[in-house]
């Protein structure tokens, strides 16, 4: 008989993945989960220490989830938004305005992080050529951003081990740097000063009646190692966009839906964007969805009459899907039946705590972390601020040695990354933690 594992190296081509080398490194193959755990065809369990790509948050297998999952089953599993609509996608609609930042009024759907952020620059370029300055068409994004592997998004993207080859292809962006700063350890913490928001100031000085938008991770850039931003940084971004006019676009796709502490990152500095960007945790990380939310003289600019081609002419098959908004609302409510942000708190909190014990470790050279994010950077010498050499793959030896003993995580590089389930219990957040720290010691010694 075939087994998976063969089949799996002859059929698939897995994404960010180096395949060459796949077959060898023996990937756990999950075939069931429960709560903050996957389990193997094996029968192996392993916490699930990055929410299976940042997107989980109640947990695998939620009862109430998964009750609402088979209920909209039982009625239809899909049908389209184009020229019709359908009821988890207008309730799923009515609660995310509900709960998003004031002003924001209208909700479009996609299916992915990278399709929210395709639509919100549309949207955005869009919006200015119908509204009498078709001259805003240039876009501002920051150093190392990440917002997607879609081609609009992929433009804006600024980590180049995965953006830079592609540029022949991309639109041109302005680029100015993030403020990453240290906030750990906690006392060490860093505010926002002038030099942080200098370049973009001066940017919007000189150029601003030429750009559609800003957009920006906020508090921190996921993809680019968990860099985390000054306190402040988001306000003085929204005051400059006002002051400019400019657009302010924020991709909460990994922020977003409790994993800063709050329902979204914008709460923190009480920003309300012009358009938001959301996915992963949307479906409480059960299937694929996302949205563009936008506020109503955005959407206003689009109205008109048929001959006009105000339309905004963008959607996917799957838009609104009803599955997917279905799970999405039953996971809105569980942020209240479960207090989910008082327990998210409470993890976050046990994390802050925990993290003296990995500053301790010789190969450790920074600890980086926002709620429930946390970015661990190993270097071959601290001191000298030496890297691994890339070939070693040192953060993924720390995820093989972290799989041996039950948890799975993944690196960026020689950053290790942890992003579990909301939900996760207070023990098992104890134990990835210490498996996590065991794993480090043993692979860097
Ligand atoms: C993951 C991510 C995206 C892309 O989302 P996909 O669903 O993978 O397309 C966009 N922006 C941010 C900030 C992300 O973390």
């Amino acid at each position: 008989m075939t087994t998976l594992r063969e089949l799996d190296s002859r059929y698939l081509w897995h994404p960010f993945t180096q395949m060459a080398a796949w077959a060898a490194e023996e990937a756990p193959i999950i075939v069931a989960g429960e709560g903050s755990e996957l389990i193997d065809e094996g029968g192996r369990r392993y916490l699930d220490g990055v929410s299976s790509l940042w997107c989980n948050v109640h947990g695998h297998r939620h009862p109430a989830l998964d009750s609402a999952l088979r209920a909209q089953l039982g009625k239809i599993a899909h049908t389209t938004m184009l020229g019709l609509s359908n009821e988890p996608a207008i309730r799923l609609a009515e609660r995310l305005i509900a709960v998003a930042p004031a002003q924001l009024t209208r909700v479009f759907y996609s299916d992915s992080g990278s399709t929210a952020v395709e639509v919100a620059l549309k949207m955005a370029f869009q919006y200015w050529q119908q509204v009498g300055a078709p001259q805003r068409t240039e876009f501002v994004a920051f150093e190392n951003a990440y917002h997607g592997d879609t081609i609009g998004s992929v433009s804006l993207g600024g980590i180049d081990r995965f953006h830079q080859l592609y540029r022949p292809l991309l639109f041109d962006a302005h680029r100015v740097p993030y403020p990453g700063v240290r906030r750990w350890p906690l006392d060490r913490r860093e505010t926002l000063c002038d030099d942080h928001i200098a370049p973009l100031r001066q940017l919007l000085r000189e150029r601003a009646e030429r750009i559609a938008a800003v957009v920006v991770e906020p508090l921190v850039q996921g993809a680019a190692g968990i860099i985390t931003a000054p306190d402040g940084f988001l306000g003085e971004l929204r005051r400059l966009c006002d002051e400019h006019r400019v657009l302010l676009i924020v991709d909460e796709v990994a922020t977003g839906f409790g994993r800063t502490g709050t329902l979204f990152a914008c709460e923190h500095e009480a920003v309300s964007p012009d358009v938001l960007c959301l996915a992963k945790g949307i479906s409480g990380g059960y299937l694929p969805l996302a949205a563009t939310l936008t506020r109503e003289a955005i959407y206003e600019a689009f109205l008109g009459a048929h001959d006009e081609f105000r339309t905004f002419f963008h959607g996917h098959t799957y838009t609104g899907n009803p599955l997917a908004c279905a799970v999405g609302l039953a996971s809105l409510e569980l942020f209240e039946s479960e207090r989910r942000l008082e327990q998210v708190g409470a993890r976050i909190g046990q994390l802050e705590a925990w993290l003296p014990r990995l500053l301790e470790l010789d190969h450790v050279a920074e600890v980086r972390q926002r709620g429930l994010m946390l970015g661990i950077e190993l270097q071959l010498d601290v001191p000298r601020g030496t890297p691994y050499p890339v070939a070693e793959r040192r953060g993924h030896q720390v995820v093989i040695a972290a799989r041996r003993r039950g948890a799975v995580i993944r690196p960026l590089g020689d950053t290790i990354v942890l992003m579990p389930p909301l939900a996760i219990g207070e023990a098992e957040l104890a134990s990835l933690l210490e498996i996590t720290r065991q794993s480090i010691v043993e692979a860097t010694a």
